[in-house]
């Protein structure tokens, strides 16, 4: 079921690292699906040679704000109300950033301690 993230050296969706964050009362990574329009994009971006088909790829190797994580609505007097979307969503045209892995939390500290 569960599945790894794309990224050589990244951790999010091994069976440890899900463990891991369990115990920590962290919630999951939010993992993409590579869309078949974007495989080859995201392939190169990642630096695959086997170009992406059914693999995923987590949310550390987007920029922020191509991530969709709330709905944002403005009532009329202004007040902004924000509600965290079950699923994320890319922006269109989105790509993971080449070369860097932002925040991608090392093994030792998710399989450490
Ligand atoms: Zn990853």
């Amino acid at each position: 079921m569960g599945k790894r993230c794309a990224v050589s050296g990244c951790f999010t969706g091994d069976p440890e690292e899900i463990k891991k964050r369990k115990l920590l009362q962290e919630k999951p990574v939010y993992l993409f699906g590579v869309p078949k329009v974007a495989a080859e994009a995201w392939s190169t971006a990642i630096g695959v040679t086997t170009p992406l088909t059914q693999n995923v790829v987590c949310r550390y190797h987007f920029a922020a704000e191509d991530i969709i994580t709330h709905f944002v609505h403005s009532v009329p007097d202004e007040t902004v109300v924000s509600i965290e979307r079950e699923r994320y969503l890319l922006r269109k045209d989105a790509c993971p950033v080449a070369g860097a892995i932002r925040s991608m939390p090392q093994p030792p500290e998710i399989l450490g301690q």
